[in-house]
């Protein structure tokens, strides 16, 4: 049987993939729920590109949860729960900072894979006034097949629990709204997240986030980007042979 690590592995250093652009240095971060207890997430300190399974920290998901229902007083209260949920205890391995939003979104949105980057071409547009367009509205039919019929948009935040506790009023509002978990959230002036079943859907939602932002961009440089029209985009997004189609490019 293959470890289920593998998998997480080869996501993450593809996210990280130098060629891709998607982040650099120690930017971004991975997870992957493990089962109903507990999940994995990058340990901080490691770079996406060439992360092994001992980048990943295994933690039970309810101490986690209970951060953002009872927040705790100062920063080293909050590590200390975080490092007393901490499954597989290695010597100086810490979990990141950014776990509390991961834990957040496994639960709440069902997702089995996140990824998390700071992608350049996405960044140009979630480091401008164009942010909020660039999130609500879908320019191309296989955006809106792979990215949903929006992105969820966070207003800038201090990383860390303040994050995972405004990305929280963010994703039950949009699920309130769409009656679905978003499969992409844009951070303002910071980057994004993909939330997938499977690696690929991670990798996939990624990718067109990427190209998305640079032919929005394209556009902006040409005049102004035309948007599908709402009706257009929900056709899209329902249609059973996109349904299809979707099902498909995460099968793996
Ligand atoms: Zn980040």
């Amino acid at each position: 049987m293959t470890n289920p690590f593998d998998q997480l592995v080869e996501m993450t250093r593809a996210l990280g993939d130098p060629a891709r652009d998607y982040a650099i240095i120690g930017e971004g971060n991975t997870s992957m729920r493990l089962d109903a207890e507990s999940f994995a997430v990058k340990a901080s300190g490691h770079q996406l590109h060439e992360i092994g399974a001992d980048g990943f920290v295994s933690l039970r998901m309810t101490p986690i949860l209970a951060l953002l229902d009872d927040p705790p007083a100062t920063l080293s209260e909050e590590k200390a729960r975080t490092q007393a949920a901490v499954l597989d205890g290695r010597d100086g391995l810490n979990a990141s900072v950014e776990a509390s939003f991961h834990a957040m979104l496994l639960h709440e949105c069902g997702a089995r894979y996140i990824g998390h980057t700071h992608p350049t071409a996405v960044n140009q547009l979630l480091c401008s006034e164009y942010a909020a367009d660039f999130a609500r509205q879908r320019r191309f039919p296989d955006e809106v097949v792979l990215c949903g019929p929006q992105s969820a948009l966070v207003p800038y935040v201090d990383p860390g629990l303040p994050l995972a506790l405004e990305m929280r009023k963010v994703v039950r509002a949009y699920q309130e709204q769409q009656s679905e978990a978003p499969k992409l959230i844009l951070l303002v002036n910071h980057g994004l997240i993909a939330l997938g079943q499977t690696p690929t859907e991670v990798l996939n939602i990624t990718a067109m986030a990427v190209k998305a932002a640079r032919i929005y961009h394209g556009a902006l440089l040409t005049g102004a980007p035309t948007h599908l029209p709402a009706d257009e985009v929900e056709h899209i997004y329902r249609r059973p042979d996109e349904i299809y189609r979707r099902r498909l490019f995460v099968q793996k």
